[in-house]
């Protein structure tokens, strides 16, 4: 008799120090957990399989029953449909001469017996363990949907039923699970209760690393898995969650806000770039350095020098240093001995490029900085950037103002960048941080400080990897619904994967894995800088909308088309309008050379952005109309900027209507504003407009881009805000 406790099952396996389980075991388990699968057992001689066969009653499946046989039917180990006694006879006796052919050391416990089950659709569900997120949770169609065209959808376990719910209906191949062409649609409910069973399962029982349900029958009422594979850690895995402590937080907190700093090393060769950064710092600056010819460049900064970070003759809460590899741990040390809160490295030289030394060097410093409770930031980074206080990590980022978007990036290129081209968007920074190795603090710290920081209120992240990955994905989904988080990750194709284990030293995370990831959690993926900086400029500019419809302004013909295919493209839509709108745009509207179905090409009717009347009127019919949610414009840039240079006014005409509208109206409203020419001169124009509380993409496509991924941060939290979860 099959036991019927999921637990000892797992146990029993493992002390005949097995990882696969056989279909028999597997069945047993799942059943014991309210899986729906069909009725096995296990035969071990002919004259039992004929015995079972005929208690479960006729037709019968005989399938190969071994732990050491991952693929039945490949080797002939099953046989479907069969009818008598004697065919169930015969096909056990083939069965075994099979194995003996194809696998003779294999180990047989004797066959499975069940009954042959109604064919239904067929899909599958199957669990895999990442080594940093756990176990993750597939969902696809059987065959080739699965094997060739990789149509399937992953979450990571514990799913939600809101996860359920949306994984199946995320596949392409859903219409048929829905009622294709007349067949009957199948009972979707039963497939999200079979999912939630199997993550439920997979959650209480931590060794299970993989296991498949290939295939299952879907029916139009219930389904039934046929085929049950379920595979065991070879150990029994670890799993660390080590969150932020009260401490580190305090450490962190010091180092973002010190009242003094120290620069240590800092040389002509780099032209001082660390102390010159600095400059704009409101606080006290130090200089440490023992070379007698660094000094008169340092002295002439301005910056107090001293031979050691002892001899400072004040609290130190900041340490920035970029002294070679070798030096480094000494420096640390030195730095725990000062109590320094916080000390970034822009020494690289450690875990990343994987030499012993490097790594042993890293554990040094790693060990000192935990033992005194002091943040590490990096190292191979270049820290720490709060413009409001005027702490920077680069010497040409601005200082001085104070803003609401931080930043937490892997590589201090993305992450300078970052800081130095926002700004030219209307998003100031709160806090940003670039830490390369992560040898102490990783992203999860990061995400954490910023998420409780009162400063920052949406938050870009630059990824290669993280370390934590459960404890990464579940901080995530806490502060998604308080503040956007867009994660922009490196090392998303193969090749890309093998750039970041000598940049920062990262593991690689299948791609499809930390999407679901991203997206089950509520924060926001993108694929390059333009996202990134795109979609956290229309978060801060825009208001919220759940709903996709666009209407979309256009001064011309052409761009009127290829506006509308870049916001269809896109996944929004671009609907028709109301017939009220409609009744209204045939009033005024001029058709000779326009049209106004949406979008509305409208060139003539507002005198290319300069008839103010009527351009009001089109904003506020857009703004009436319920099929539209988005009101979007393209300003024409490439005809009108000469225009707005020579005759100031009519920009400054066009601006006015636009920002009473954008004011005025509760749904989001942003521009397309491109550069064909004019470049410098449409840089300006840009700045006026985000000055007035406007935001400008450069093409259509980062336009609705930007929409697109909004869109889909606002719906996701809308949808799953409360515990309605649908
Ligand atoms: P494999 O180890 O090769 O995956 P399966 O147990 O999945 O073996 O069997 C192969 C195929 O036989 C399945 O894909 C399914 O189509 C069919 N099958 C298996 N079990 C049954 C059953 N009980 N009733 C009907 N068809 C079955
Ligand atoms: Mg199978």
């Amino acid at each position: 008799m099959p036991t019927t406790n999921v637990a000892a099952i797992i146990q029993q396996a493992r002390t005949r120090n097995r990882h696969l389980l056989t279909e028999v075991e597997a069945k047993a388990a799942l059943g014991a957990a309210g899986v729906p699968v069909a009725d096995t057992r296990l035969a071990r001689s002919r004259e039992e399989a004929i015995a079972q066969a005929q208690a479960l009653g006729f037709p019968t499946v005989l399938k190969i029953c071994s732990p050491d046989i991952v693929h039945k039917s490949d080797m002939g180990g099953v046989q479907l449909n069969l009818r008598t006694p004697d065919a169930v006879g015969q096909a056990f006796a083939e069965m075994m001469q099979a194995v003996k052919q194809t696998q003779p050391t294999a180990t047989i416990d004797g066959v499975s017996v069940q009954p042959m089950a109604t064919a239904g659709l067929e899909v599958i569900i199957g669990v895999t363990s990442d080594p940093q997120f756990g176990p993750v949770v597939m969902f696809g169609l059987g065959g080739v949907s699965v094997e060739i065209l990789q149509d399937v959808a992953f979450r990571l376990a514990p799913l939600s039923p809101h996860d359920a719910h949306s994984m199946i209906r995320e596949i392409k191949g859903f219409a048929l699970l829905s009622g294709y062409r007349g067949q009957p649609a199948v009972d979707l409910i039963a497939l999200e209760r079979l999912l939630l069973q199997v993550s439920a399962l997979v959650e209480t029982q931590p060794d299970i690393k993989e296991l498949d349900l290939n295939p299952i029958f879907a029916y139009p009422n219930g389904c039934l898995a046929v085929d049950a594979r379920i595979i065991l850690h070879e150990a029994s895995p670890i799993t660390t969650v080590r969150p932020l402590s009260a401490a580190t937080r305090a450490a962190l907190d010091r180092a973002f806000n010190p009242r003094a700093v120290a620069v240590i090393g800092d040389k002509r060769a780099m032209n001082y770039m660390w102390l010159r950064s600095q400059s704009t710092f409101q606080r006290k600056v130090y200089s440490v350095q023992i070379d007698e010819r660094e000094l008169p460049g340092i002295a002439a900064l301005g910056v107090p020098n001293y031979h050691s970070l002892a001899e400072i003759p004040d609290e130190i809460d900041y340490v920035m240093t970029a002294v070679p590899r070798q030096i480094a741990p000494r420096l640390v040390a030195d730095c725990a001995a000062k109590k320094v809160a916080g000390v970034m490295l822009f020494t690289s030289g450690f875990s990343e490029i994987g030499d012993d030394e490097g790594k042993r060097l890293e554990q040094t410093m790693v060990d000192t900085a935990r033992a005194a409770n002091m943040a590490l930031i990096g190292p191979n980074c270049m820290g720490l950037y709060h413009p409001r206080i005027g702490l920077r990590n680069y010497a040409e980022l601005p200082a001085g103002e104070a803003g609401t978007v931080g930043f937490i990036g892997q590589s201090g290129t993305h992450s300078i960048t970052f800081s130095l081209a926002a700004p030219h968007h209307g998003v100031k920074i709160s806090k940003a941080v670039s830490f390369g190795n992560a040898a102490v603090l990783d992203a999860s710290d990061y995400l954490d400080y910023l998420a409780a920081d009162p400063e920052t209120q949406i938050i870009g992240m630059y990824l290669e990897g993280v370390r934590e990955g459960r404890r990464f994905f579940s901080l995530l989904r806490e502060v998604t619904p308080k503040k956007p988080v867009v994660i922009w990750k490196g090392g998303m194709s193969e090749a890309g994967k093998r750039a970041i284990s000598s940049h920062t030293g990262s593991l690689a995370v299948p791609a499809a894995v930390w999407k679901a990831m991203v997206h089950q959690a509520g924060a926001i993926s993108a694929e390059t800088f333009d996202e990134t900086l795109d979609v956290i400029k229309l978060l801060q500019f825009v208001k919220p909308t759940t709903k996709t419809g666009v209407g979309l302004i256009a001064m011309t013909g052409g761009p009127s088309v290829v506006i509308t295919d870049a916001f269809e493209h896109a996944g929004l839509s671009v609907p028709l309008l109301s017939d009220a709108s409609y009744q209204e745009l045939s009033s005024f509207f001029t058709v000779i050379g326009g049209s106004f179905r949406n979008p509305l090409d409208s060139g003539h009717t507002i005198g290319m952005g300069q008839t103010s009347d009527n351009l009001e009127r089109l904003l506020s019919i857009l703004d009436r109309d319920p099929n539209i949610d988005t009101i979007v414009m393209d300003t024409g840039a490439g005809l009108v900027a000469g225009q707005w240079q020579a005759r100031p006014k009519t920009l400054e005409a066009l601006l006015e209507t636009l920002t009473n509208f954008a004011t005025r109206s509760a749904k989001p409203f942003f521009v397309v504003l491109q550069p064909f020419a004019l470049e410098a001169a449409l840089l300006q124009v840009r700045e006026q407009f985000q000055a007035r509380g406007i935001a400008t993409f450069a093409t259509h496509q980062r336009a609705a881009c930007a929409l697109r991924l909004a869109t889909g941060y606002w719906r996701f939290h809308a949808e799953n805000s409360g515990n309605s979860s649908r």
